[in-house]
């Protein structure tokens, strides 16, 4: 797993589609390694849909790293960056820094998007997420054609059985992936070792079954984090 910095430049106004805002924008930032600072340059949006090649360089981390010209560190820099995928109608929000509080201020700025923002913002899927690890495992679940809430759900009960059998194990993250065709479950340690875990045959289409009338078809037009608190809220029958 990279470690992260988070950046927070306060230039933050974003509307999706509308991408002469998307500009970029300069930050400083202080080298971990040798303390001394430097000036980046931070995008505003990826769009896969005009540059596909970004999203080889969003998936390897290369997209977040940067060189320090001083000692030549290499840093994983992690701001708030809108991911857009056109093609298939997937926009994710990066939002690494209060994450809830950012998430309320951009869906605050619905308000002011043109209608035609408003009717595309219907069709996406639009997500939310706190950092490189997530906006990555969003962009593989739907290339593997899945629902992300679903895979939410089904994350909870593999999860759940794979504590009871090794319990103690104590996981810092758990992200959706597919190998070898499989899907499954690639569960980080506190200790750092990595564990595969593939999904039990037909297991998430039977979480379907089990779960699209109550969670219905989300046609909402907010960024929403579609996470592990958001399936514990679903299994736990709130609203
Ligand atoms: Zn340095």
């Amino acid at each position: 797993m990279t470690k992260e910095k988070n950046m927070d430049p306060k230039e933050f106004d974003l509307k999706p589609g509308e991408n002469e805002q998307y500009k970029p924008v300069k930050a400083d930032l202080v080298c971990p390694h040798c303390k001394k600072k430097s000036t980046m340059t931070l995008r505003a949006c990826v769009n896969v849909s005009l540059h596909p090649e970004e999203k080889e360089q969003v998936l390897d981390g290369s997209f977040f790293q940067y060189t320090c010209p001083s000692c030549g560190e290499k840093i994983s820099v992690s701001y708030p960056i809108l991911y857009d995928d056109m093609g298939k109608a997937l926009m994710i929000y990066l939002l690494p820094d209060e994450t809830e509080v950012a998430l309320e201020k951009l869906n605050a700025q619905q308000s002011s998007w043109s209608e035609d923002m408003l009717k595309a913002a219907k069709v996406c899927t639009m997500r939310a997420v706190r950092n490189i690890n997530e906006l990555c495992e969003k962009i593989k679940i739907y290339d593997a054609e899945l629902d992300d809430r679903y895979v939410e759900l089904t994350k909870a009960f593999v999860f759940a059985q794979f504590i009871k059998q090794q319990p103690g194990f104590q996981a810092v993250q758990v992200l959706y992936d597919r190998q070898n065709g499989d899907d499954g479950l690639v569960i980080m340690g506190k200790d750092g070792k990595t564990l595969w875990v593939s999904w039990p045959e037909g297991l998430y289409d039977e979480v379907i079954n089990m779960f699209s009338e109550r969670i219905g078809s989300g046609e909402g037009t907010a960024y929403e984090l579609i996470d592990a608190n958001w399936s514990m809220k679903i299994l736990a029958g709130k609203p």
